[in-house]
């Protein structure tokens, strides 16, 4: 892309609604627009990160063996009354009638809709396992949204659900899970650890919630800092092994980490005290066993082994897919901008050109923006007329990890500077390698 072309309403200003530093620099890179409290447009640089997180979260769904596929945002009260959520759910429920008088909802969440898909098709329990997901816009009326994408009104989740026969093979569905979201998260360059949680409004004794830890998250947790170091890393897992998941399970939460609502001080003491740490975590994702809760109010039944109808077990998993943005930049930033990590950034490398009319130096950036693009990258070139300070400011702020700055002065000794965003560290080098630099680095991503 070349910046002239494109669309990146930058601000020069810090908005004062803004009140961390995610949502700051989202609205000052151009990422996002409010549209009505807790409500946003996705500018074209936002948009294109939300696709890369979104494609992350395909990809290590479909890895794990479950399904995509795609629900309607808007749900009948009907099939909510049937597992009496329709009540109790509350005022974040944005409820709407048709012209007819029918009750509508915007779904806050899916699985009353799921279940009915569930047992619409599936009679028998030579159909199970079977975990089907979708990425779709919710919307919950939050009391106070904040924080940008954090704590939005209108969000993007995955949520899956899993239906199994049996309550050990619903445990090993939430396994899957468990291991999924750690590499999924890992690939988006954080650390988002596991904690024991409560189960809230939809229930269930088994649930995990995933947490990025920033000082500006909403949640408390209590933790032991051992559980830092642990990497899911490249291992490779087979998603079928009941003994491979557990193991992971087992391995990532064995120490004490907790959020407030199910920490017990008595254990937590328990933990050397140099290793005791309470902070404050980003909730990016949550994973419920629920047994058969909506199956039995629902009526989702199946035909087992021995020919007797039984209620399926089940669970939801969620991840917070319009969250994650604010939370990768809580946790990758600095007072320059953004800090993207390279799994998810919306383009894979800058191009400034020091002096936009130079025959040379517009050669050697179109040279380099056309490799680029022909190895399959995403380059953006800053062909633009500002001034260099300017060209950097906005590199800086929009947080590409990688910038490639041409000049005729080091043109004339047949070099342009490789730069790390994160680092900061510069490197001179002839344009081809740069360019092979910069495959290199995109390889396994
Ligand atoms: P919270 O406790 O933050 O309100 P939740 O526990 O109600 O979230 P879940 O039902 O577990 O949310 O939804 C799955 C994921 O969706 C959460 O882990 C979170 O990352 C994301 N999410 C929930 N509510 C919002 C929101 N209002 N704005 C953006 N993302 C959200
Ligand atoms: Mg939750």
């Amino acid at each position: 892309m070349r910046l002239s072309r494109y669309f990146l309403p930058v601000l020069k200003e810090t908005p004062s609604e803004a009140q961390i530093v995610s949502h700051r620099l989202m609205l000052r890179a151009g990422m996002i627009k409010q549209a009505q409290a807790g409500i946003y447009s996705w500018l074209p640089l936002g948009f294109k990160v939300l696709k890369k997180i979104e494609n992350i979260v395909h990809e290590e769904q479909q890895r794990a063996g479950h399904i995509p596929l795609l629900m309607p945002t808007l749900q009948s009260a009907d099939l909510w009354r049937e597992s009496g959520r329709y009540e109790a759910y509350g005022e974040e429920m944005l409820r709407i009638t048709d012209r007819h008088g029918r009750d509508m909802l915007y779904g806050p969440t899916n699985e009353e809709l799921i279940t009915d898909i569930f047992r619409s098709y599936v009679r028998s329990y030579k159909d199970l396992p079977l975990t089907l997901y979708h990425i779709q816009w919710k919307f919950r009326d939050e009391i106070r949204p904040r924080f940008g994408v954090m704590r939005g009104r209108e969000f993007l989740m995955k949520d899956g659900y899993n239906f199994d026969l049996t309550k050990e093979d619903a445990l090993h569905a939430y396994n899957r899970h468990l291991v999924s979201y750690l590499r999924t998260y890992e690939r988006m360059g954080l650390q988002a650890i596991p904690m024991r949680a409560d189960g809230g409004p939809i229930g269930g004794d088994y649930t995990h919630e995933f947490l990025v830890l920033a000082e500006t998250g909403e949640s408390e947790v209590f933790y032991d800092s051992e559980i830092t170091d642990l990497k899911f890393g490249t291992r490779d897992i087979d998603f079928d092994s009941v003994e491979e998941c557990q193991s992971v399970l087992e391995e990532f939460t064995s120490r004490y980490a907790r959020t407030d609502e199910t920490h017990d001080e008595a254990l937590f003491n328990q933990i050397p005290e140099e290793r005791r740490r309470s902070a404050r975590g980003i909730e990016v994702g949550q994973i419920f066993y629920f047994g058969t809760k909506y199956s039995e109010a629902m009526n989702a039944v199946v035909q087992d082994q021995s020919g007797a109808q039984v209620p399926v077990h089940m669970g939801s998993h969620g991840i917070g897919v319009s969250r994650l943005l604010g939370a990768i930049i809580e946790a990758s930033h600095d007072d320059k901008g953004i800090i993207w990590p390279e799994g998810v950034t919306p383009f894979h490398c800058g191009i400034v050109n020091l002096k936009q009319g130079d025959a040379e130096a517009d050669a050697a950036c179109e040279a380099i923006y056309l490799d680029l693009v022909k190895s399959g990258l995403e380059p953006l070139y800053d062909d633009t007329n500002e001034r260099a300070g300017g060209k950097f400011a906005t590199m800086d702020l929009i947080g590409l990890p990688w910038r490639i700055t041409v000049g005729p002065r080091g043109l004339k000794n047949g070099v342009v500077e490789l730069t790390s965003r994160r680092t900061g560290e510069s490197e001179e080098m002839p344009p081809e390698q740069a360019v092979e630099r910069i495959r290199q680095i995109y390889a396994n991503h």
